[in-house]
C-alpha cells in the first residue's frame, strides 16, 4: 500500500487494536471482533488482541519468562533466565484474522513496545540477571527479540505494523533513547508502520518526530484534546509523518453522535491536515460490547462524511 498517496486521497479508517471478550472463548471473541470490525467498514483491522492482556500476549512467546498472573489475580510476568525468540503466538491469532476476513479487510499485526514490555516484567531474585536490572539492555534484548516478531507478521501478510507504547507519555526521562528501540523494532519492515502512544504527549512528541522506521504517529486526541497543540502540518510534511487521530474516548462508555466526531475529524484535519488517518483513541477491550461496536460504526460513517466532503 503507497500509504503516503492514499491518505491524500482518502481518509482510511482504523483500530489500535483490542476489542471486547466478554465471555467468550478467545476463538469466539477473536471472530467477534474481525466480523465486528470488517461489518462496521473499518479499512485496516486488527485481530482484536482478544487472547489476554497485552504483555502476556507477548509475555508467553519469549523465552526466559515466566507467566504468573490469572484473570483473577493479576500478576507481572517475571524473567527467570536468558530471554530469547520462541514462539509467536500472535501470528497464529493474526493469520486466524486473515482466514476470517478472507482478504476482503487490510490486517494490522500489533506488537507491544519493548520499552513498555519492559515495565511490564519484574526479574526473578534467585536468578540475580544483573544484565537485566539494566534497563536500556534489557529495552535493547527485547528490541531485538520483538523485530523477529515484526519481520514474521510481515511475513504472515500484514498490511501494517503497530507497536505500542503507552508508556511513553509518562515516562520521566530518556525519552530520546528510549524512542530509538521503537526503531530497533522496525529496521527493515517495508510494510507501513505506525505508533500508539496514548496518554499526553505534549511533553515527549518532538522526540517522536526523530522516528526514522514510524510512518503514523498514533495518539488519542478525543480525551486529551490537548494534544491537538503538538505537531505542526510543518512538523509531519518535514518528517514524512502521518497522525493516527484518535477520534472517539475509549474511556468513555457512551457511543458519541456521528456529527460530534465528524466535528471532530475536521478539527484533526485543521491541525494536522489531510495527513491522517483515524481510529478510536486506544484499545476498546474494557468496554461494553455494543458500546465498543456503536463507537467503531459511527466512526466510520463520520470519516466517510468527512472525506465526501472534503477529499
Ligand atoms: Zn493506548
Amino acid at each position: 500500500m503507497d500509504l503516503y498517496k492514499e491518505v491524500g486521497n482518502k481518509l482510511i479508517t482504523t483500530v489500535v487494536g483490542s476489542y471486547p471478550v466478554d465471555s467468550l472463548n478467545y476463538e469466539d471473541a477473536l471472530t467477534r471482533a474481525v466480523n465486528d470490525q470488517m461489518g462496521a467498514g473499518i479499512d485496516i483491522i486488527s485481530d482484536g488482541q482478544v487472547r489476554t492482556t497485552m504483555v502476556d500476549l507477548f509475555a508467553q512467546d519469549i523465552e526466559g519468562i515466566e507467566l504468573r498472573g490469572t484473570s483473577l489475580k493479576p500478576k507481572l510476568p517475571e524473567i527467570v533466565g536468558n530471554l530469547g525468540y520462541k514462539y509467536p503466538t500472535t501470528i497464529d491469532d493474526f493469520l486466524k484474522a486473515k482466514e476470517l476476513s478472507e482478504g476482503k479487510s487490510k490486517l494490522a499485526g500489533i506488537i507491544v513496545g519493548p520499552t513498555t514490555l519492559s515495565y511490564s516484567l519484574d526479574v526473578a531474585p534467585k536468578f540475580s540477571l544483573t544484565k537485566y536490572n539494566n534497563r536500556n539492555y534489557l529495552i535493547g534484548e527485547l528490541a531485538d527479540i520483538l523485530h523477529e516478531n515484526a519481520k514474521e507478521l510481515e511475513k504472515a501478510g500484514a498490511d501494517l505494523i503497530q507497536i505500542d507504547e503507552p508508556c511513553f507519555s509518562v515516562l520521566q526521562k530518556g525519552i530520546d533513547e528510549k524512542v530509538k528501540f521503537v526503531d530497533r523494532v522496525l529496521e527493515g519492515i517495508k510494510v507501513p508502520t505506525k505508533l500508539h502512544v496514548c496518554g499526553n504527549i505534549s511533553k515527549i512528541y518532538k522526540s517522536l518526530l526523530n522516528l526514522e522506521n514510524v510512518n503514523i504517529l498514533d495518539h488519542e486526541f478525543s480525551g486529551n484534546p490537548n494534544n491537538l497543540n503538538t505537531y505542526s502540518k510543518e512538523d509531519l510534511i518535514s518528517n514524512e509523518k502521518i497522525i493516527g487521530f484518535g477520534c472517539v474516548n475509549t474511556m468513555r462508555e457512551t457511543i458519541e453522535p456521528i456529527g460530534d466526531i465528524e466535528n471532530f475529524i475536521y478539527k484533526g484535519i485543521e491541525h494536522f491536515g489531510k495527513n491522517i488517518i483515524v481510529d478510536p483513541d486506544c484499545g476498546m477491550r474494557l468496554l461494553p460490547y455494543e458500546i465498543a461496536f456503536g463507537k467503531l460504526k459511527n466512526m466510520v460513517i463520520a470519516a466517510k462524511r468527512a472525506e465526501e466532503k472534503l477529499y
